[in-house]
């Protein structure tokens, strides 16, 4: 397999520490907010890596933290925590809005059909890991303490900026606009890894520490946890683009400097989804959720379509004339799937011809756009219908799109649908066309397709997610 390393800037083959065995590790959700479809852009490429890898026969063992601890507002570790901001503003304790918010993120992320990591792991259950890192640090002089908080000294290691493009000017936190210097540092690029000091002095959870009852700085902890999890070498680690500085930069120059050796060998970033101000981001406020769009009526796996429609380390600007664009293919290929007779032998040569070009269009830098394009080849093809099933049905464990998943419907749904029948019936006998096929798109838009047939109208589910 094939994907590009952001630590050397290309497209390498995939070799695991450990021959069949790959140590995954992605960086979690900041738990203050509700997750915006973009957060979960990142999370579906992450998943599809996930079981990519299955698919391929790794055994994977994939981690993810939980940030509910130690998100600053600021990269210049000046500004307030996240959680407790968020926690004072809707007058509850921090824990309860880490669950709240872990609760919302995950509904989501069933909803896309994203696998859940092995480990789930929040920061706030790990304090003694990033502890013995630091009095680690400490004792080989990468750390040092100033103004009450523990800071790690960058100018120690080789190369801190391996994983950026080298910009350093770029790069330093407390050189940018409107980033006040904190004049603790040794070095501008030096961050905190344990605070006892700050003019946020309201944190609510705090630890006793070797260097006085505080809280971590919000980088050690995806070092502490993946460590804990994976040991002292990683095969994977991913997160958006953004967070390549500082986040990642500095997980590997504290990981590294605790280490001694080189910790993990492959970096993956996916690109963001962007709306027409923008990055979508939660410290902007961006509100749109899968959960919302659900509510308007989509079919959250229309989103995932949308998302496997463009490859992983391309922007992508949504509107919903693309979503509409991607949920009306995304019904139209369910339908011929489900049409398929699902009899008669499976052609096993080949069934091993087309699995063989779908794991190449993965094991190629993940292209699940290609992927897609080979399930229209497939179904255009004079395979038969048996084979077309068994196949689409095997891709489906990587793409999780429900392709061939037939629908219950229960007795509230029937009853609504049947309502909404009589509705255009009536539509139609009163001439008004326009609202006749808005019906019918409302509920296409369900997954619930329409058929005008001599007898009346029927209909069929394609959905299984409304
Ligand atoms: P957060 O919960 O804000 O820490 O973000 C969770 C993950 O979502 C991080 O790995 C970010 O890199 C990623 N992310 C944030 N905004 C976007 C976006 N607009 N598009 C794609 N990924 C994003
Ligand atoms: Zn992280």
């Amino acid at each position: 397999m094939k994907i590009y390393n952001t630590l050397t800037r290309k497209i390498e083959e995939f070799i695991p520490n450990e021959e069949g065995k790959v140590k995954f590790y992605t960086c979690g959700p900041t738990v203050y907010h509700d997750p915006h479809i973009g957060n979960m852009r990142n999370y579906v490429g992450h998943d599809i890596l996930d079981k990519t890898l299955r698919y391929l026969g790794y055994d994977v063992l994939r981690v993810m933290n939980i940030t509910d601890v130690g998100h600053l507002t600021s990269d210049s570790d000046s500004g307030e925590d996240k959680m407790v901001k968020s926690a004072k503003a809707q007058n509850k304790s921090v824990l309860e809005i880490a669950k709240y918010y872990t609760d919302v993120f995950f509904r989501d992320f069933k909803y896309l059909n994203c696998r859940v990591p092995d480990v789930v792991a929040p920061a706030t259950e790990h304090i003694d890991d990033y502890i013995k890192i630091i009095e680690r640090l400490m004792e080989k002089g990468y750390a040092y303490q100033a103004g009450g908080n523990v800071y790690f000294d960058t100018s120690k290691l080789d190369d801190y900026y391996q994983l950026t493009n080298h910009k350093i000017d770029d790069m330093v936190v407390g050189v940018r606009e409107g980033v006040e210097e904190d004049n603790n540092k040794r070095n501008q690029a030096d961050f905190v890894l344990w605070f006892t000091k700050s003019k946020f002095d309201r944190q609510e959870l705090k630890w006793d520490s070797p260097w006085g009852v505080g809280y971590p700085g919000w980088h050690i902890e995806c070092s502490g946890i993946s460590m804990h999890y994976c040991g002292e070498y990683l095969d994977i680690h991913g997160g958006g683009v953004d967070n390549i500085f500082p986040h990642h930069t500095n997980e590997i120059a504290q990981s590294e400097g605790y280490l001694g050796h080189k910790w993990c060998n492959y970096w993956f970033h996916n690109e963001h989804l962007m709306d027409e101000s923008g990055k979508m981001s939660k410290s902007k406020g961006a509100t749109l959720t899968v959960s919302l769009l659900k509510e308007q009526g989509y079919d959250p796996l229309a989103f995932r379509f949308l998302c496997l429609q463009s490859h992983y380390r391309k922007q992508l600007v949504f509107s919903y004339k693309i979503l509409d664009n991607a949920a009306t293919s995304y019904q139209k290929l369910k339908q011929k799937v489900q049409s398929l007779q699902n009899e008669g032998p499976i052609q096993q040569d080949i069934f091993q011809e087309y699995d063989a070009k779908f794991r190449e269009c993965l094991e190629n830098d993940l292209n699940t756009a290609n992927a897609l394009t080979l399930i229209y080849d497939l179904l255009k093809s004079s395979v038969n219908d048996s084979t077309k099933y068994a196949l689409i049905e095997a891709w489906d464990q990587v793409l999780s799109l429900d392709l061939s998943k037939k629908e219950q419907v229960d007795e509230e749904l029937k009853q609504y649908i049947l309502e909404k029948i009589e509705k255009r019936n009536q539509a139609k006998l009163a001439k008004n066309y326009a609202l006749a096929d808005e019906i019918r798109e409302e509920l296409q838009k369900k997954g619930i397709i329409l058929k005008d047939t001599r007898e009346g109208t029927t209909y069929e589910m394609v959905s299984s997610k409304n």
